[in-house]
């Protein structure tokens, strides 16, 4: 064991002191009741060499104190021994001022016990420090400004005083030296300590500056005893803002410019984060300096006081305008897929029977034919053959134009809506019923849309061959077909008086196969494929109808349509 560690052992014990200021003074007290125990023993050897026996009992009790400051150090009662010293050496350093002769030089004392009250005490009790200082000045002034004397005086040999004086002056300097040496050692160590945790501090800094940098986040502060925030300069970049403007902004502000769907979650995720302390990260809309809203991630956490009051709330904002965006096309994408299978569900099912019930019909009535062997009979089997194949031949010419408008791209072209009638109406002549119906148009000769002209005219046939189907055979049918411009629109009605179409089925005639009389009349997909081809053509359809009395589809269309 080397001699300090031995030194140490005996002066601070075996304790651990985290504090390196408490460490040094611990090592100062040890220090300093060692020298006055050296003191006491030397002037102990000195008097009795001298001859002087009266000052024995005092410096016994400076060898007491010694120990017992060494004791109490050791226990870590600090500031207990630091009084015990300063009130013991000061009522000694008295007790031998006030009667020993001036020149023994002991005033000197008064000196190192106030600079120790300072090193023993420090900044943190300078009050206590300043107390013992007052003391030591005190008592000088009441040791040589009056002539009180504790002890006797006695008549010291001039050798006596001068190696008193010689030894107190040593002792004095040195035990100053030592303060002065501990008070500029603690304070260039925390200089250096100081720097270095500066230093640490800057780095730190700057790497939380590259973090944020990399994942362009822009910071803020929320102080809620004055509800304000404080935003960095690339929290005001991603919002628009220059540099230079909005230094703070206030929580009030901030609500006004969160989106209004937003405000809600904002408010909960806030509540939620104050009662259960735990970071919390908000997909939020704020409204740009341009006034459109961007999507952002908010994240941030916030300091408590003991009282369990917030009091500082630190965070940070990241762009997350594109993912929201993308997300977004991708829940759309995901609708329409859903969407699709589902139509998809339906169609397998009703393409596969209404393909197979006409088939069945056909073989039917071919064995019929090989059976029958009267001409007539032979002639009506093969009419309803051929309108069996017509059915299932308008069947496969639907599904090819629901095909049609879902794959291929808009192809908008001038079109006449007269000419583009007239050529619907001739194609329609094989429709059943189609001889029995007086058709009618009234459309404006020289009225010319610039729309997809084979979508709209997918659309029309199915309108018109639907009324001219759904006609009521009891009676003389018409159907009338009108054009009228409507601002930038176009408004195409059919109206028939034919069979019309009950309430309870209103909702429904534009579901995918579905069908509001007897199935022998079609498929089902006509209207279906209408409204889709419509939303294509950037148009809607509405509907009046009347069971018994007839029904009017009316088409609204841009004049106009971009491609
Ligand atoms: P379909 O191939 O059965 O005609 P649509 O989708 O074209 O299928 O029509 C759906 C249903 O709406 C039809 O089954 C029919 O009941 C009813 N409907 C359509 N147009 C008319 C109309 N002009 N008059 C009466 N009912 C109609």
């Amino acid at each position: 064991m080397s001699f300090r560690s031995a030194l140490k052992k005996v002066l601070l014990g075996n304790v651990h002191i985290q504090s390196r200021l408490e460490y040094k003074s611990a090592w100062l007290r040890g220090y300093m009741a060692l020298i006055c125990i050296s003191v006491a023993i030397a002037y102990t050897v000195i008097d009795k060499i001298n001859g002087v026996r009266t000052n024995f009992p005092f410096y016994w009790i400076v060898v007491l104190m010694g120990g017992l400051v060494i004791w109490l150090n050791r226990t870590r009662r600090y500031q207990l021994s630091s009084v015990i010293f300063l009130v013991t050496i000061n009522f000694i350093i008295f007790l031998f001022a006030s009667s020993d002769p001036y020149r023994t030089g002991i005033y000197i004392f008064f000196i190192a016990s106030s600079l120790s009250a300072f090193a023993l005490f420090g900044y943190r009790q300078i009050k206590l420090a300043v107390f013992f200082s007052c003391v030591s000045l005190l008592l000088f002034i009441l040791s040589y400004g009056f002539e009180w004397r504790l002890l006797p005086v006695m008549d010291y040999s001039e050798k006596y005083i001068t190696i008193n004086f010689i030894t107190n002056f040593i002792v004095a300097l040195i035990t100053s030296m030592l303060i002065v040496y501990f008070l500029i050692n603690t304070n260039f160590r925390s200089e250096a300590a100081l720097t270095r945790t500066t230093d640490e501090l800057q780095k730190s800094r700057e790497r939380n500056q590259m973090v944020l940098d990399a994942v362009d986040a822009g910071t803020y502060e929320f102080e809620p005893s004055t509800q304000a925030i404080l935003v960095s300069d690339n929290w005001k970049k991603l919002l628009g803002y220059r540099a230079d403007e909005l230094e703070q902004i206030q929580l009030e502000t901030y609500f006004e410019n969160l989106h209004p769907a937003d405000k809600a979650t904002v408010e909960q995720n806030i509540a939620r984060h104050l009662r259960d302390r735990k970071p919390y990260v908000t997909e939020l809309r704020l409204r740009t300096k341009q006034g459109e809203y961007k999507w952002f991630l908010d994240c941030g956490s916030t300091r408590f006081d003991e009282k369990g009051a917030p009091t500082l709330t630190a965070g940070c904002i990241i762009d997350i305008n594109e993912r929201k965006k993308a997300e977004e096309k991708i829940l759309h994408q995901n609708e329409q897929l859903e969407k699709a299978n589902g139509e998809l569900d339906r169609f397998v099912y009703s393409v596969s029977h209404d393909l197979r019930a006409p088939l069945s019909s056909i073989l039917g009535l071919t064995n019929l034919y090989n059976l029958s062997s009267e001409g007539k009979e032979r002639e009506s089997i093969i009419s309803l053959i051929k309108e069996r194949a017509l059915t299932l031949d308008s069947f496969i010419s639907e599904i090819l134009d629901y095909s049609r408008n879902a794959r291929t791209e808009l192809n908008t072209v001038p079109t006449n809506l007269n000419s583009l009638v007239h050529d619907i109406l001739k194609g329609l002549t094989y429709v059943p019923g189609f001889e029995r119906v007086r058709i009618d148009t009234d459309i404006p000769e020289a009225l010319e849309l610039r729309t997809d002209r084979a979508r709209l005219k997918m659309v029309l046939n199915n309108l018109i061959s639907n009324a001219i189907k759904y006609s009521d055979k009891q009676r003389e049918s018409f159907v009338v077909i009108q054009a009228t411009v409507n601002g930038s629109e176009c408004d195409l009605s059919v109206r028939d008086n034919g069979i019309g179409i009950k309430p309870e089925h209103h909702a429904r005639i534009f579901d995918m196969f579905y069908q509001a009389h007897d199935k022998a009349h079609g498929s089902g997909l006509g209207l279906y494929i209408v409204k889709e081809t419509l939303q294509r053509l950037k148009g809607r359809i509405t509907f009046q109808s009347e069971y018994g009395k007839g029904s009017t589809f009316t088409i609204h269309v841009p004049l106009k349509l971009e491609a």
